[in-house]
C-alpha cells in the first residue's frame, strides 16, 4: 500500500505529490490525463514568478518535477469509488483496486460548455471559460459574457474594467446573479445586458473569433453581434461524480468539502484544488492547496500510524 495516494495529476495532485514525496513516504499519482485543465490552456500569465507560459509546457515542467521524485505515477486511468476500511481503497474503472493509509483527491473540474457551432473550433481562439486568466488578453476589444448567473455577471463586471465593451447574454428573462451584482452591472457604462437570448453559434473567420449568433427567444428573430471573444459562464463542474457512493462530504453542486488543513468528512482522506469548496480557482491557488492536504495528510500519518 501507499503512504499517500494522490488522485489527480493537474497542478494541485502535481503539488501534493510532491510534498508527500518529500516526507520519504510511499507517494503514488493516479490520473487520466497528467496536466488537467493546464494542458487546455494556452497563454498563462498569473502564475506568479513566470510572467508568460503556455499550458503544455507548464504540464511539462509539472510533471518532470513529479518524476524526479519516485513518485510512482499512473496515467490513463479513472477512479471510480472509494471506500475506506483498514485502508482506504481506490477502485479504479479498469477493475483493479489501490490501497492507501490516506489518499489527497485532486480530480478538479471542467467547464460546462455551451454546446453551440463554433465553440470548440475557436476555444482559447477566443472562446474563453476563465476572466481572471484571459480577459487581459481582450484589451480594448468587445467581448460577450454567456450566463447571467453570479460568475457571469461577476465576469462581466471584472471585464468591463479591462475591455471596451461587454455584452451579457442571458438565457431565461432574468438575470439569476445576486441583486447587489446586477445592480453594479448595470451601472456600468460599458456593459449592455440582453435576457431571452439564446446562443446559437459562435463565428470566427477561420482563425479566431468575429462573432456570435444568438436568437431572441421572445421574438424570435435571429441576432448577430460583433465581438473578440466570447466568455462562457454557465458552470463549473467538479470531477467528483466517482465519489457519489462515497461517504466524501460534498455540497450540493459536488464540490468536496474541506478544512483548512485540507481533510475531508472521512479521516486520511484530503482532497485540493478546483474539485473542492474553494471559492476561487486557479493555477496557484490549486497548488498551495494540493501542498496543504499533503502536509495535512503526513500529519495524520505521523499520528495514526502504530505499524
Ligand atoms: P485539474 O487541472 O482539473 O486536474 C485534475 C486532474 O484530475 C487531471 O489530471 C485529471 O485527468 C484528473 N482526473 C479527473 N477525474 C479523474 C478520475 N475520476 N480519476 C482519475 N483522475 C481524474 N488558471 C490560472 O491560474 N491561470 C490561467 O491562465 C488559467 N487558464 C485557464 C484556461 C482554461 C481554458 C481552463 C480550462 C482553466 C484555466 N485555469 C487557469 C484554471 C486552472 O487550470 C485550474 O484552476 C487548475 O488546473 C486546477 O487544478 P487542479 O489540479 O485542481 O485540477
Amino acid at each position: 500500500p501507499y503512504d499517500v495516494l494522490v488522485v489527480g495529476g493537474g497542478p494541485a495532485g502535481a503539488a501534493a505529490a510532491i510534498y508527500a514525496a518529500r516526507k520519504g513516504i510511499r507517494t503514488g499519482l493516479v490520473a487520466e490525463r497528467f496536466g488537467g485543465q493546464v494542458m487546455d490552456t494556452v497563454g498563462i500569465e498569473n502564475f506568479i514568478s513566470v510572467p508568460y507560459t503556455e499550458g503544455p509546457k507548464l504540464a511539462a515542467s509539472l510533471e518532470q518535477h513529479v518524476k524526479e521524485y519516485g513518485v510512482d505515477i499512473i496515467t490513463g486511468q479513472r477512479a471510480a469509488d472509494l471506500t475506506r476500511k483498514q485502508m482506504i481503497e481506490l477502485e479504479l474503472q479498469s477493475g483493479a483496486t489501490l490501497l492507501s493509509k490516506s489518499v489527497v483527491l485532486a480530480t478538479g473540474a471542467r467547464w460546462r460548455e455551451l454546446g453551440v457551432p463554433g465553440e470548440a473550433e475557436y476555444k482559447t481562439r477566443g472562446v474563453a471559460y476563465c476572466p481572471h486568466c484571459d480577459g487581459p488578453f481582450f484589451k480594448g476589444k468587445h467581448v460577450a459574457v454567456i450566463g447571467g448567473g453570479n460568475s457571469g455577471i461577476e465576469a462581466a463586471i471584472d471585464l468591463a474594467g479591462i475591455v471596451k465593451h461587454v455584452t451579457v447574454l442571458e438565457f431565461a428573462d432574468t438575470l439569476r446573479a445576486d441583486d447587489v451584482l446586477v445592480r453594479k452591472a448595470r451601472s456600468l457604462p460599458n456593459v449592455d445586458i440582453i435576457t431571452n437570448a439564446q446562443t446559437t453559434e459562435i463565428v470566427g473567420d477561420g482563425k479566431k473569433v468575429n462573432g456570435l449568433a444568438y436568437t431572441d427567444r421572445e421574438s424570435g428573430e435571429s441576432k448577430k453581434l460583433a465581438l473578440a471573444g466570447v466568455f462562457v459562464q454557465i458552470g463549473l463542474v467538479p470531477n467528483t461524480e466517482f465519489l457519489k457512493d462515497s461517504d466524501v462530504g460534498m455540497n450540493p453542486m459536488g464540490e468536496i468539502e474541506i478544512d483548512s488543513r485540507g481533510a475531508t468528512s472521512i479521516p486520511g482522506v484530503f482532497a485540493a484544488g478546483d474539485a473542492t469548496t474553494v471559492p476561487y480557482k486557479q493555477i496557484v491557488i490549486s497548488m498551495g492547496a494540493g501542498a496543504t492536504a499533503a502536509l495535512g495528510a503526513f500529519d495524520y500519518l505521523i499520528r495514526s500510524s502504530v505499524d
